[in-house]
């Protein structure tokens, strides 16, 4: 007799799409069979049976600008799990002069006690840490203390690293035994494209795209791919919108360096050409920014086809008041929210849509990111595995709107989509946080959660 058995449901594992009864005695999953007896059961006739989404890049309560992203630890993690993701991966951002492991514990200070999923940190090596003279000798204690992904910019000011300084950070993570993931831009010269833009008096949200050619967004991940060779690094590409990125990967991997890379749902669903010229158009701004249809086709192929291999959100909500204040593309500031709607919105676009399949979809939004990222527990219905577990209705048709969502913006760029599947209940290590579609667990039962690559 098991305490907990999810029964008929088609339970989607590495190993196959069954039919099957999952069972859990505390936080794991113990066995995966038919006929299970359970002190509970639930019934999930009907349902897919999935584990529990990993999003790999979000960013709650940021500091930017004077600014803090809209979803505070709280907010953000009841809406991830609402969507059917127990495990998010945020960021901790060290400052001038304050050591690596000293950013760690500040920020598990601000998310201990009141996540209500799992979590993990990326630590950010900004410039003032990257150079040789930087800090670059905390790393592997940084690793040590189950953080073993390290965020490189080759954008914005104040944390575009040159490729002196990659090499360096590069080298010392591969060394450690860590992984590197990149905002892959060329940013120095973004910098003068967008200045010229204003100064030609260019202030609308199209010329955000504009001045971020695709073609040298792949310049950068050329780049960066071949340090990253150079320094036997491994190397995560964030997220890839155009059909230039992708390229640059697949040829990048085909010359034999370590790399992978990560789409979006805004880049597979929205383009420049729509979205940033529309009245809202600032709303739409992210970096990279959205592209045209032909590159979504590319970027859904190649997640397909594991040209790609996850699909994260990059999770990065502001008001409609502060996106829509600005008064120009330069000081809008920029990210988009998607992190409730994930599962669903690949599950719709691209299962039934048929882009691709039932076990592709569980691959790239729970098991890769989990695999790549060194969340050995997660990610995967096998036994010994934490039972981190999705039921999700297919059959469930749900038009998104702001309120139906739990995210704590004022505005969802998802608003009048609709979809056919969402979860319907959801568990965190054996817990049901989410019943019939409602939130019933606990704000702080999540935990940090200590990672290996
Ligand atoms: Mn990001």
């Amino acid at each position: 007799m098991y305490e907990l058995v999810i029964a008929n449901g088609l339970v989607i594992t590495p190993g196959g799409v069954i039919v099957a009864d999952l069972a859990i005695n505390g936080e794991e999953i113990v066995a995966i069979g038919f006929g299970l007896n359970g002190e509970r059961v639930i019934d999930a006739a009907g349902c897919y049976v999935i584990p529990g989404g990993v999003d790999p890049h979000v960013h709650l309560q940021m500091a930017l600008a004077g600014m803090i992203s809209t979803d505070t630890f709280t907010t953000g993690a009841i809406a991830a799990a609402c969507g059917g993701t127990t495990t998010i991966i945020d960021f901790a951002d060290p400052q001038p002069e304050q050591p690596m492991l000293d950013a760690l514990s500040a920020r598990r200070s601000e998310a201990d006690g009141q996540v209500a999923i799992d979590y993990a940190l990326h630590m950010t090596v900004p410039t003032w840490h990257g150079a040789d003279a930087g800090r670059l000798h905390e790393i592997p204690a940084v690793i040590a203390a189950g953080c073993p992904t390290f965020k490189l910019y080759q954008a914005y000011n104040r944390m575009e690293l040159d490729d002196v300084a990659l090499y360096r950070v590069m080298c010392a993570v591969g060394d450690a035994g860590g992984r590197v993931v990149l905002h892959s831009e060329t940013g120095p010269l973004l910098e003068v494209l967008r200045a010229e833009a204003v100064a030609a008096g260019h202030t609308a949200a199209i010329w955000h795209e504009r001045t971020r050619p695709a073609r040298l967004e792949a310049t950068a991940i050329h780049r960066a791919a071949e340090i990253a060779y150079l320094a036997g690094c491994p190397l995560y590409i964030f997220h890839v919108g155009c059909a230039e990125a992708v390229a640059e990967i697949v040829a990048a991997r085909l010359r034999g360096v370590d790399i992978v890379g990560e789409g979006c749902p805004q880049y597979l669903l929205f383009t420049a050409e729509k979205h940033l010229k529309s009245a809202d158009g600032n709303l739409y701004i992210c970096a990279p920014p959205l592209r045209s249809h032909e590159d979504q086709d590319v970027v859904w192929a190649a997640l397909a086809d594991d040209d790609l291999q996850v699909v994260s959100t990059d999770h990065c909500p502001w008001t409609r008041a502060e996106k829509l204040g600005a008064s120009s593309f330069t000081s809008v500031p920029g990210g988009i929210p998607s992190i409730e709607a994930r599962l669903s919105l690949i599950h719709h676009f691209g299962v039934v849509e048929e882009r691709m399949d039932l076990s592709r979809w569980v691959e790239i939004c729970c098991t890769n990111p989990a695999r790549l990222m060194g969340l050995d527990r997660k990610g995967a219905l096998l036994p010994g595995y934490d039972a981190d577990v999705v039921i999700f209705d297919p059959e469930r048709e749900k038009t998104i709107t702001v309120d139906a969502l739990h995210e704590a913006a004022d505005w969802t760029p998802y608003a009048g989509i609709s979809v056919a599947g969402w979860p319907r209940a959801v568990l965190l290590r054996g817990q049901l946080i989410v019943e019939d579609e409602h939130y019933v667990g606990q704000p702080g039962q999540g935990y940090f959660v200590a990672r290996e690559v």
